[in-house]
């Protein structure tokens, strides 16, 4: 089991504010693009953050000078990477990848402006929008998904390489396509991990390379994907480094990782307050939250996975600490009626009251740009802070409302 990460000693719940709000610690940023900036340095790939697990622009200026560029998946993202890593940094300007499993030749007349790097995902999709990318007055870097057909990830709903997958030419496709294939192609684009070691990427990148080896000749980078956890406790720096060095050297390819997660893991927390103790006579005493797993952190019901919470334990066997340590036993549930929007059964050191401030830990990634207003629940403001700072400098980003409800239905 790794070890577990230590959060610097300070007061997240503290902030004179309404709960619930998601409050992102820059310090506990800089740490993970300190490791960032460190392994392209060492290993001479590009990383780029993937918006889909973090697009929370406040904060993007800790990110933007440690990254090469950002990974998108939508017009939508691409805008606001490009806002936030181009234009508003003229003097350094980062690069804006796109990869989506299709697109529309609407979306695809709006990229060709915006994006530097656009994969596709078919041989046929590529064919449709060649003539617009080559017609869009600037070089734009073509790349193509390919599907390696090898992912340990054992939960179905993030294995992108099952027999079902939609994700990625296989071998047996690109060879049906003859030899003139990959013309206009410049790189390759996999992504088949999901919160792994390198020890994954070494047997993927086998794989990878004894299918499609051949077709190394024909192009000039390659993109290993996300799902590299590079900034966790216990993940082997040293190997990625070695590896990707190897690479590079044995095919004369420029390599570029993509991932999202590791940018934020163990950067943010949310915070929220107990509404309510419900005793169970038959059971564990139920405490209801005014956040909701469902609406604002959906991989717990999703993955399923339980979060840490500041000061309390997990009740789970695998947990180290002795039984005694922590004796009120409760069962975290959200404020939303939907029977099964609980978060998980937790070991307190003290009993619980109404108007307690709870502290959710790892929850900046796959969170603010996933959740939602079901049930009408309040959306988290969002919130940073530093906690290298003599004040904390805390900051208010966003609040939302009954607007932010309304606005998008109809
Ligand atoms: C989701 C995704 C990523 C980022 O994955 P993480 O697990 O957050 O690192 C990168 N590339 C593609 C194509 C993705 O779908």
């Amino acid at each position: 089991m790794n070890p577990i990460f230590q959060y610097p000693c300070f007061n997240y719940a503290g902030l004179n504010t309404p709960t619930p709000y998601y409050i992102v610690d820059r310090a506990l940023l800089r740490r993970n693009m300190r490791i960032i900036k460190d392994v392209q340095e060492r290993s001479g790939c590009k990383i780029l953050l993937a918006m889909k697990a973090f697009s929370t622009w406040g904060v993007f200026d800790e990110i933007v000078p440690y990254v090469a560029g950002v990974a998108t998946s939508s017009v939508n993202e691409a805008l606001l990477g490009q806002e936030h890593f181009k234009l508003n940094n003229k003097t350094d300007p980062k690069t804006i990848h796109v990869y989506s499993p299709a697109y529309s030749m609407e979306e695809m007349i709006t990229l060709c402006k915006i994006a530097d790097h656009i994969v596709f995902n078919s041989l046929a999709q590529w064919k449709m929008f060649r003539g617009v990318v080559e017609n869009a007055g600037r070089k734009i870097e073509i790349g193509l998904r390919i599907n390696p057909e090898y992912s340990e990830v054992s939960q179905e709903i993030y294995n992108p390489c099952t027999t079902r997958s939609r994700f990625g030419v296989r071998l047996e496709g690109l060879m049906d396509a003859g030899s003139n294939a990959l013309d206009g192609i410049d790189g390759f684009h996999f992504h088949t991990m999901c919160q792994q070691g390198s020890d994954v990427l070494q047997r993927t990148l086998e794989v990878v390379c004894e299918r499609f080896e051949k077709y190394f000749d024909q192009i000039k980078w390659i993109n290993f994907g996300g799902g590299h956890h590079i900034t966790r406790m216990g993940y082997d720096i040293n190997r990625l480094c070695r590896i990707i060095t190897a690479f590079r050297e044995k095919y004369g390819l420029d390599v570029i990782l993509e991932p999202g997660e590791t940018h934020v893991i163990h950067t943010g927390f949310l915070v929220s307050t107990v509404l309510d103790v419900i005793e169970n006579p038959n059971g564990i005493d139920v405490v209801i939250l005014d956040t909701s797993a469902a609406a604002h952190m959906p991989d717990i019901l999703e993955m399923p996975y339980t979060p840490e919470i500041l000061g309390a334990r997990r009740n789970v066997e695998d947990c180290d600490a002795p039984l005694e340590e922590g004796r009120f036993k409760y069962i975290i549930g959200s404020k939303t009626c939907l029977s099964g929007d609980i978060i998980g059964e937790y070991m307190f050191p003290m009993p619980l009251k109404i108007g307690d401030r709870l502290t959710l830990e790892d929850m900046s990634q796959y969170t603010t740009c996933k959740n939602t207003t079901f049930n009408g629940i309040q959306l988290p403001s969002i919130v940073s802070c530093d906690s290298e700072t003599e004040d904390g400098s805390f900051c208010v980003h966003r609040q939302f409302g009954y607007e932010d409800f309304r606005n998008r239905l109809s």
